[in-house]
């Protein structure tokens, strides 16, 4: 659904500003023109520049060996990254003459995720409106328990893109290394390398690819 018309953010190579799915004026008088203009035109394709900026930086690196600002250079693409894919949606989450029904599954989903579409609906408001300093109000699929949960996310990412499948990990909490490694976590780091599961990783990067590319056009 990234690669639809409607939603498109990526193309040859690069993250694009994607168009509303409406007119500037359309949200009115509840989302004016002149803040969805600029949050839009300005905000949004903001994140984009600086989120291919920082992937140029990143294959700079990659080629020159010289990880020196890969902690500033990371940061700025999980920052950058989620502001794209967070404002992507979000403009798909209004639409003129929205709230109100919603679809049969969509009712039944919800009632069985939290118990009514009410508690539903004022637990996200109420998430919203209490997330700390600036963030968002999330609905998300959550596929362990294959349920709908209500998150809050603060910034954009705290070092995550939203949406992305986990295809491999390593714990750097000092609990999975400190015995062993003390203080030295690249040393430990430096060893999981000689461990990892590509194998794992490719099957999952499979699965994740055809699950998310199966209603593509
Ligand atoms: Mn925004």
């Amino acid at each position: 659904m990234w690669h639809s018309s409607e939603m498109k953010a990526y193309e040859n190579g690069d993250y694009i500003l994607p168009d509303l799915p409406y007119d500037y004026d359309a949200l009115e008088p509840m989302y004016d023109e002149q803040t969805l203009r600029i949050h839009h035109d300005k905000h949004h394709a903001g994140y984009v520049n600086k989120l291919n900026a920082a992937v140029s930086k990143l294959e700079q690196a990659r080629k020159n060996k010289d990880y020196g600002s890969i902690q500033a250079v990371s940061n700025e693409v999980a920052f950058n990254g989620s502001g794209h894919v967070l404002h992507t949606l979000f403009w798909h989450s209004m639409k003129p003459g929205g709230g109100g029904d919603m679809p049969p599954e969509m009712k039944s989903a919800m009632e069985q995720s939290f118990g009514s579409v009410d508690g539903a609906k004022s637990q996200f408001a109420a998430a919203t409106k209490a997330v700390e300093a600036s963030g968002w109000g999330v609905l998300a699929y959550e596929p362990v328990s294959q349920r709908m949960v209500i998150l809050q996310c603060e910034k954009h990412q705290n070092l995550t893109i939203w949406g992305v499948t986990p295809l491999l990990v390593c714990d750097v909490w000092e609990h999975a290394y400190y015995l062993k490694y003390q203080n030295n976590r690249a040393e430990w780091v430096d060893n999981f390398m000689d461990l990892a599961n590509w194998e794992f990783a490719a099957e999952r990067f499979e699965e994740a690819r055809s699950a998310m590319t199966a209603g593509r056009k």
